[in-house]
């Protein structure tokens, strides 16, 4: 009895090793190891049901992709440890700026994207100005830092996939990039 007791303690205590290590390997599939966002992989992965449970229970999403301006001189001027540190600052400002429910993830260099719920074209575009300028005051190591953002939004065009909604919000990032950087841009469904 003794014998069965001990291996059956040591055969729970396993499971909880793989349960934990399952848990930490999903933790590490959905994240951005160098800012702690979501990654594209997993913004790809939630966005259709992100998208479907607002069509479900009628309110509207936004999706706002983020550039940071000039990066490359960044990196640069300042040495790519800073331009790490730079895109962490940056992170932890947009993560910061979530409710609960919304989605950051770092998409790729130092392009991020947002995921709100709740959030009109009107909305988005008074959550992104803010957020531009908390960007613009934040001077991670006294350097400058801006960026350009576009939006694209489910009060647009209200059964959008998150393909339309990222291509329109793409596009809008490189008109705010053309038209001087340091901007929000409304982008315009075709
Ligand atoms: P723009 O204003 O037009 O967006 O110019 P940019 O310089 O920001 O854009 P560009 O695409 O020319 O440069 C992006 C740079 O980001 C180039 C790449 O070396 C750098 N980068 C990409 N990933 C990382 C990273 O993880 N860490 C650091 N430090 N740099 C990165
Ligand atoms: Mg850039
Ligand atoms: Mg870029």
């Amino acid at each position: 009895l003794i014998a069965r007791s001990r291996n059956l303690v040591l055969s729970k205590r396993l499971l909880d090793t793989v349960d934990g290590q399952r848990e930490r390997m999903q933790e590490l599939a959905m994240t951005d190891q160098l800012t702690g966002l979501y990654n594209r992989h997993y913004m790809v992965d939630i966005a259709p049901k992100f998208l479907s449970n607002g069509l479900r229970h009628d309110f509207d999403v936004s999706l706002i992709v983020i550039d940071v301006d000039h990066f490359k001189a960044i990196n640069d001027n300042y040495g790519h440890a800073t331009g790490d540190l730079v895109l962490r600052e940056v992170a932890k400002l947009l993560k910061s700026e979530c409710r609960q429910g919304d989605f950051a993830g770092r998409f790729g260099g130092e392009e991020f994207v947002m995921l709100l719920h709740h959030c009109n074209a009107d909305d988005a575009l008074n959550w992104a100005d803010q957020v531009r300028e908390k960007l613009e005051r934040l001077k991670p190591n006294d350097i400058p830092v801006t960026a350009s953002f576009g939006i694209a939004s489910s009060s647009q065009q209200r059964d959008a996939s998150f393909d339309q909604l990222f291509s329109v919000a793409d596009k809008a990032v490189y008109e705010a990039k053309s038209q001087g950087r340091n901007q929000v841009r409304l982008g315009q469904f075709p």
